[in-house]
């Protein structure tokens, strides 16, 4: 059957075709298919994805190494050399090429993976209704005939023909390019309309901005409007980062650099010392090549790409790599309260109705606890009581737990919610009391609805309650109040004591409860429901108290922001007073002054940017508010890393410097518009990601300061050997073995280092400071000279006991590799001593890279075939030794220079 289906389905005019047509010609009903009907469909139709873009393949990766200034030149120089009659030299120099492309080939290769890894774990889910229930699916498994459930802030899974629709409207900028959300509705549209103009239809890959709707699947993956257009919505991500991008153009001047220093060094030598023109065309060639820095592109890149993947090991999971630099320089965390700084298991604990207050008992979703009520005068708890004795408990329960679309599932013995835990916490409380949600929701059956957004903080049904239409609205209580004129007592209908109500909602909510009310009034004539209608005459019933603790962890990680220099800073829905108990239990550093956002509207910018620095908490606050304070706060200098989950959160996202979705509870929509998304919600997640991104930051660094010397002190020994006419202390074959054992050993060690103590005790990092700084010029210039002094005592000893040239060399070969592997355990810690047991020994990557290089030293310098290569002769135990006391040395004066540092600092 499905196999005809196939081949009729795309000619059909879905938008053209009434709702129940388009379920039976695909064999489906409003109640969606069997699992097993699902399972064999998508047999037939395949996956629900559009082709994603290939990775780039094996062979483009290795030719993409060659494609760099730096290897450009190792080529022409092997071709020079070559045409001079350099044969072995020229081959030497490809082999090297060759090997230094299947490095950065190899670690590429990996960055990719890692990427493409992380990638896969965010990949989108759907709900649908199978077998009759709401299941949660990957979207991929989606197949025509399937029904699926959208609703605010999701990403449209597949080509859906609308069955219902509920203030539905969609952004199909992805499709249309019209950036006007569009209004959907169930109606057939006339054949013949455009895309655009489909009403009838949600597209794949669109974007809901308002209300929900329930669609019957009528195209997936390739077969979709957006799959035939483009079969690339989302194309993998390069590589580059502004730092990747910062080096290669610092690595391109640094060519020019080298390459004008070669030349006008031949043309001294050869016209000041009379050398033959072809030899000092080799010396430049040589000076070339040693002061490139060939692997240090590759290092860095697999330094990045070793942080996203700690990062996900760690639940934060980047979605675009350049953040991992900017999470180092993050000065404020902008942070939404519910389920990212508390828990996110609501508990009602307190409920109070006109005369009476009570208290509920049990934590958690297990329905099992009493409801007491609580002498008013005394303060003191009564018995459990039982709901039959108290009607007005029993009609605000029922209405909260009927104006609600939370479930109670269990598994065994353990209970969950399935949807919004703060909805989930009042059918609990309801269940306590001892109402049978199932049974009271069919006997009260929804009529319409308004959902729950966070602009307009209340939720509101149409319910049929006895033969008669009740609005119930559920919501932030001091919205509610403004919304009701009568309160309802034993007496009957009254009207409100606003000030009455706003002490209990105080009184609450300074107890750190998020606080919710319940109202309700006689709906008008079969009118659908609009927020209009409910605006005035509103009968408040009562208050509700939800307990949500806040994360343990949480408060560890506020305390390691402060120390950090970071400020955190909430940014709820909820009540000033709950936010400013909640921020207080949290440890915030100031929290004296709440803003709310009606605050937030009243100033203007510059009044928001004149107190932004002093406010932790701003509350009763919606997700536009956020994007006037992450302006304001960049505006003065900060940088900001911004939380959201729903779609009005996109804008803030979008324009923080770190836009941080919820994995969990996030929208499809919230996450597109962040730079990273938190596997687990989790405030604390942002920290280590922070510090991780500070720690891939010092890591870089530290590997740039490392590798330089080595390149800065060959280049400097070629030079100067040729400006004064004496011999080369290296040759160019030699330069460039010591350029790739050092860059694939030892430098590849500090993309392994921990983070250092005091990491994050250091202010965040300047964004505009520039990665090479005066502080690392200097260093690179001081071991430098260091290591150069050490390369020409050694081998004019040598040469002046008599010892053979290449004897010299080789021993001049091994001071700079051995000085450099001192000098790596310098470069540990930039500016921090490294001079304890803790600073020399704790790193096994950084011995693991010192023996190995030990080993390639050893091979260099007595295996015959190298010496053959490289000309190189058998060093005494002597020679090692005064290598061995110079190394130390270097480290030694290194240790000095840094102490200094900290001395001026
Ligand atoms: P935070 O911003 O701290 O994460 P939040 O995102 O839950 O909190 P909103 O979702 O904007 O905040 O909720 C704002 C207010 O709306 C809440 O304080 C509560 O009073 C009310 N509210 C929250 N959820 C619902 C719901 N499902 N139905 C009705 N009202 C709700």
């Amino acid at each position: 059957m499905a196999r005809t289906l196939l081949a009729s389905d795309s000619a059909t005019a879905w938008h053209n075709t009434d709702a129940e047509a388009a379920l039976s010609t695909l064999t489906s009903s409003s109640t969606g298919l069997s699992s097993q009907e699902a399972e064999s469909r998508l047999k037939v139709y395949g996956p629900n994805q559009l082709q994603q873009e290939q990775a780039r393949s094996w062979y483009r990766r290795f030719f993409d190494q060659f494609n760099n200034i730096l290897i450009f030149i190792l080529i022409i120089a092997a071709v020079a050399s070559a045409m001079l009659g350099h044969h072995l030299d020229a081959a030497a120099i490809l082999g090297v090429v060759v090997i230094i492309a299947l490095i950065g080939f190899i670690q590429e290769g990996k960055a990719e993976q890692a990427i493409q890894s992380i990638r896969n774990m965010l990949s989108p889910q759907a709900t649908v209704l199978r077998n009759g229930k709401r299941t949660v699916v990957d979207a991929e498994t989606i197949v025509p005939g399937d029904i699926v459930l959208v609703e605010s802030g999701d990403r449209v899974p597949a080509d859906l023909r609308l069955i219902e629709v509920k203030r539905f409207c969609t952004d199909e900028a992805a499709l249309t390019g019209e950036s006007i959300p569009v209004d959907k509705k169930t109606d057939t549209v006339s054949a013949n309309a455009d895309l655009a103009e489909r009403s009838s239809i949600a597209y794949a890959s669109t974007i809901v901005v308002q209300g929900t709707a329930k669609g019957l699947v009528v195209a997936t993956g390739t077969q979709t409007e957006i799959g035939k257009i483009s079969e690339l919505v989302r194309g993998v991500e390069q590589l580059k980062t502004p730092l990747l991008r910062q080096l290669d153009r610092a690595g391109s001047m640094l060519a020019l650099f080298i390459l004008g220093a070669a030349a006008l060094t031949a043309a001294v030598g050869s016209i000041f010392h009379n050398q033959p023109i072809d030899e000092m065309f080799m010396a430049a060639v040589g000076l070339a090549v040693a002061a490139i820095p060939e692997g240090l592109p590759a290092i860095v890149t697999i330094s990045l790409a070793l942080g996203v993947q700690r990062m996900a090991k760690r639940k934060a999971i980047i979605r675009r790599l350049p953040a991992v630099e900017t999470l180092g320089s993050i000065s404020t965390i902008f942070s939404d309260k519910t389920g990212t700084l508390t828990r996110n298991e609501m508990t009602a604990t307190a409920i109070w109705l006109s005369d009476a207050h009570y208290a509920v008992d049990g934590i958690g979703f297990n329905p099992v606890g009493n409801i007491r009520q609580i002498d008013s005068d005394l303060k003191s708890q009564t018995h459990p009581i039982t709901t039959d004795d108290h009607p007005a408990l029993s009609h605000f329960l029922k209405a909260a737990a009927l104006c609600n679309d939370a479930e109670l599932a269990h598994n065994g013995e353990s209970h969950h919610i399935v949807g919004d835990p703060t909805e989930g916490a009042l059918i609990i409380a309801a269940a306590k009391a001892g109402l049978e949600i199932q049974a009271l929701r069919q006997s009260h059956p929804r009529l319409d609805a308004i959902p729950f957004e966070s602009e307009h903080k209340y939720m509101a049904t149409v319910n049929e309650i006895v033969g008669e239409h009740k609005i119930l609205v559920k919501g932030a209580p001091d919205r509610l109040l403004e919304m009701s004129n009568y309160t309802l007592s034993q007496e009957g209908r009254s009207p409100i004591d606003r000030r009455l109500w706003e002490a209990r909602i105080e009184e609450l909510s300074s107890q750190g409860l998020r606080v919710l009310a319940v109202a309700e009034m006689s709906a008008p004539d079969s009118q659908p429901l609009d927020h209009e209608h409910i605006q005035k005459e509103l009968t408040f019933l009562g208050i509700i108290g939800l307990l949500d603790p806040p994360r343990e962890e949480v408060i560890n990680a506020v305390k390691e922001c402060l120390y950090a220099g970071i400020r955190p800073v909430m940014i709820t829905g909820d009540h000033a007073s709950t936010a400013l108990s909640i921020a207080k239990q949290l440890g915030f550093s100031q929290t004296k002054r709440v803003v709310t956002g009606r605050e937030i509207e009243s100033m203007t910018d510059a009044q928001l940017e004149e107190i932004i620095p002093e406010v932790d908490v701003f509350a009763r606050a919606s997700p536009e508010h956020k994007l006037r304070l992450v302006k304001a706060m960049q505006a003065r200098g900060g940088v900001c890393a911004m939380t959201g989950d729903g779609v009005n959160d996109g804008p803030a996202l979008k324009r923080a410097d770190v836009g941080v979705a919820m994995g969990i509870q996030g929208t499809e929509a919230a996450k597109d518009a962040s730079e990273m998304v938190l596997a687990d919600d989790n405030f604390a997640t942002i920290v280590n990601a922070i510090a991780e991104g500070r720690k891939v930051y010092d890591n870089i660094r530290k590997t740039i300061t490392f590798i330089l010397p080595t390149n800065g002190a060959q280049g400097l020994a070629i030079m100067l050997a040729v400006l004064a006419g004496t011999n080369l202390p290296i040759t160019p074959l030699q330069a460039l073995w010591v350029n790739m054992v050092v860059a694939t050993t030892l430098g590849l060690a500090l993309a392994f280092e921990e983070s250092e103590h005091d990491l994050m005790r250091r202010q965040p990092r300047d964004p505009k400071a520039a990665l090479l700084d005066m502080f690392l010029l200097w260093r690179v210039l001081f071991v430098s000279l260091l290591l150069l002094i050490g390369v020409f005592s050694i081998f004019s000893w040598l040469l002046a006991q008599g010892e053979s040239i290449e004897l010299a060399r080789t021993a001049a070969v091994n001071m700079l590799v051995v000085g450099s592997a001192a000098y790596l355990i310098n470069s540990r810690f930039l500016i921090n001593s490294t001079l304890s047991f803790q600073g020399i020994f704790s790193s096994r990557m950084v011995w693991l890279a010192i023996a190995a290089i030990m080993l390639l030293q050893l091979a260099f310098t007595y295996v015959p075939f190298m010496q053959t290569i490289f000309t190189s002769e058998g060093l005494q135990l002597h020679h090692w030794l005064a290598i061995l006391l110079a190394s130390i040395t270097i480290y030694g004066l290194v240790e000095v220079e840094k102490a200094v540092w900290r001395h001026v600092r």
